[in-house]
């Protein structure tokens, strides 16, 4: 009998088609999203699953599975799933890492450009037929160029858009868990900064930490109020890591001057106080949206599937302690 694997989502026909090539594949070809009970119910008596960002496998749907070879998310995040339960559980887990990080530092870049020059205000305002002349300052911003931007959580995603700094003679502080190897610093001109003076010096700061227990509302009230009220948030990683009502709140009292968000708390809502506010600029989770890096998630996840199926170690685990352990048996 042929493995059989499970997509939880509507994915790029190329992956779909690769792992049809050799394996009974339960497609389910929706935007939906399947409950924790369909999961469940999906998985019985197969091998491998390829996820999105919206099923939760939480640790009681864990404790549910059977036979599970391997959780292979088409996404760099993977705080949808629990890696210490699938570990245990005897199940391996693999992201979509690098192929994302230049199209998501793009998008960080383009919220930070977007919000400091009131591109999205200006768009609306002439599509609306309100143009009526030029003024001295009309629509004027912030400037970009020579300003300190801020970089939380300097990893992959967050060196790329220090890398993109560099093209606008920006300063670059950047405070990570992890300090960076001495020739990115060199070759980025960053700065370490601990995370107080990161926050008081930035003219804008972009977040680019993975959401975990420490990272949870790593952004609040008193860490806005340290932020100078001429400042600007970019959040690209996950909306969980900003308290979004506190971060509302900052924006309609002035303690900072703007926020492009690409991520929010509780997706697809948005917090109610962030609607309709112009120094806000919205995008729908799009960091990886292209055509070419979502084609290569996808292809990247079915890589590792098909790994996992034919017992060669997945290219992208994030839990390889679990491979490692059975190869030394
Ligand atoms: P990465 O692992 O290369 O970088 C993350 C960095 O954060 C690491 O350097 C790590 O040391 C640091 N870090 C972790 N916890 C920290 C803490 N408590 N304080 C300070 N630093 C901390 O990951 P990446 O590939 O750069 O991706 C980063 C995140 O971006 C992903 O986890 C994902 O959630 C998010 N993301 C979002 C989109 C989107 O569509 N908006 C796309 C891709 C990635």
């Amino acid at each position: 009998m042929k493995p059989s694997v499970l997509i939880t989502k509507r994915v790029y026909p190329e992956a779909v088609e690769l792992l049809r090539e050799r394996y009974e594949v339960d497609y389910e070809a929706t935007d939906d999203g399947l409950s924790a009970e369909q999961l469940v119910e999906r998985l019985r008596g197969k091998q491998a699953v390829m996820s999105q960002l919206t099923d939760k496998f939480n640790r009681e749907v864990i404790a549910r599975l059977e036979g599970l070879k391997i959780i292979a998310n088409v996404a760099v995040g993977y705080d949808n799933v629990d890696v210490a339960a699938a570990t245990e559980a005897g199940i391996l887990v693999s992201n979509t890492p690098d192929v994302l990080t230049d199209s998501t530092a793009d998008l960080a870049f383009a919220l930070l450009l977007a919000t400091a020059r009131r591109i999205v205000e200006g768009h609306a305002f002439v599509h609306s037929g309100r143009w009526k002349k030029w003024a001295i300052d009309l629509m004027v911003g912030l400037d970009v160029h020579h300003k300190t931007l801020g970089i939380i959580g300097f990893g992959r995603i967050g060196q790329a858009v220090g890398r993109r700094a560099r093209g606008f003679s920006m300063r670059v502080l950047y405070h990570d868990a992890v300090r960076a190897p001495a020739e990115v610093e060199r070759e980025l001109g960053a700065e370490a900064a601990d995370f107080e003076t990161l926050l008081a010096e930035s003219d804008f700061v972009s977040l680019h930490v993975p959401l975990t227990a420490s990272t949870r509302h790593l952004i609040g009230p008193g860490e806005l109020r340290r932020m100078k009220r001429t400042a600007i948030l970019v959040n690209t990683s996950r909306g969980p890591v900003v308290d979004e009502a506190a971060l509302a709140e900052a924006l309609h009292q002035g303690v900072i001057a703007g926020a492009g968000l690409d991520v929010f708390e509780r997706e697809p809502e948005v917090h109610p106080g962030l609607l309709n506010l112009p120094q806000a600029v919205l995008a729908p989770h799009i960091g990886s949206a292209t055509i070419e890096t979502r084609r290569k998630m996808c292809l990247m996840a079915a890589e590792n599937v098909l790994a996992a199926i034919e017992g060669r170690r997945p290219p992208n685990l994030v839990n390889p302690e679990l491979w490692e352990r059975r190869a030394r048996g």
